[in-house]
């Protein structure tokens, strides 16, 4: 009997879904890490502390936030306590020996304002992420999840890659490599088909199900935003 891990079950109903699976399910947990966030741990001091550290979370996630329009309360205060923290730096004389070094190993003003932390959704996101990859990697070949496989539109780049990277063994591995090479067979034809109807010498061909081809390989080939769009902070 395999040990199945939790997330599972989330992969085998996600993967039917539109777009790649571990992006939808990163994305959903990392906006749940959020929510939670703003909710349950909006007085810990852990939270405090880490989104002190972090100067706050990177811009994305920052503006993923304003979403959250009921929770502007702890939006209110864990920004109260950012900006204490800088006033407090702001506050640190400079000592007369560093006076004028402006720039260098960090002991400068502009120093003192930088981050020591990472931005906290971006950390629950690589976490999120590094779960599905494995569960993804190392149940492949049980059968509710390699059906659930075939139904998708198989997975985005960047996480196609760590998934093989994560293959336990080789028939795992050569596994992954045939299910999703048969996507992008299947979605070149596509796009094959796509480019030949948009040509003004066949203009009047109904489109088919390529119709949105070109959309769905946006999302294949380079993944979603919300996972791959951040990550600076
Ligand atoms: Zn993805
Ligand atoms: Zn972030």
């Amino acid at each position: 009997m395999t040990n199945r891990p939790l997330n599972f079950y989330d992969l085998v109903e996600t993967l039917p879904e539109p777009g790649c699976a571990i992006c939808t399910l990163v994305e959903r947990d990392t906006a749940r890490f959020l929510d939670s966030h703003l909710y349950e741990y909006v007085n810990t001091p852990e939270t405090h502390a880490a989104m002190r550290a972090s100067r706050g979370l990177c811009a994305t996630h920052s503006a993923q936030l304003v979403d959250y329009g009921a929770q502007v309360l702890g939006i209110a205060i864990l920004h109260a306590a950012i900006l204490d923290e800088l006033l407090k730096q702001a506050a640190v004389p400079r000592s007369s020996s560093r006076l004028g070094r402006l720039r260098g190993n960090g002991e400068t003003v502009a120093g003192r304002f930088e981050a020591s932390g990472r931005c906290m959704a971006c950390e629950a996101m690589e976490r999120a992420e590094h779960q599905h990859v494995r569960a993804l990697a190392g149940h492949i070949h049980e059968a509710k999840l390699k059906a659930a496989f075939e139904q998708s539109e198989g997975l985005c780049l960047p996480h196609f890659r760590l998934v093989l990277e994560a293959a336990p063994d080789a028939p795992r591995h050569d596994l992954l490599l045939q299910m999703q090479v048969e996507k992008w067979r299947g979605l070149k034809a596509e796009l094959e088909t796509f480019a030949e109807k948009y040509d003004i010498n066949h203009a009047g061909r109904a489109m088919g199900a390529e119709a949105d081809s070109w959309r769905r390989a946006l999302r294949l080939v380079s993944g979603a935003a919300g996972v791959f769009g951040v990550r600076r902070k």
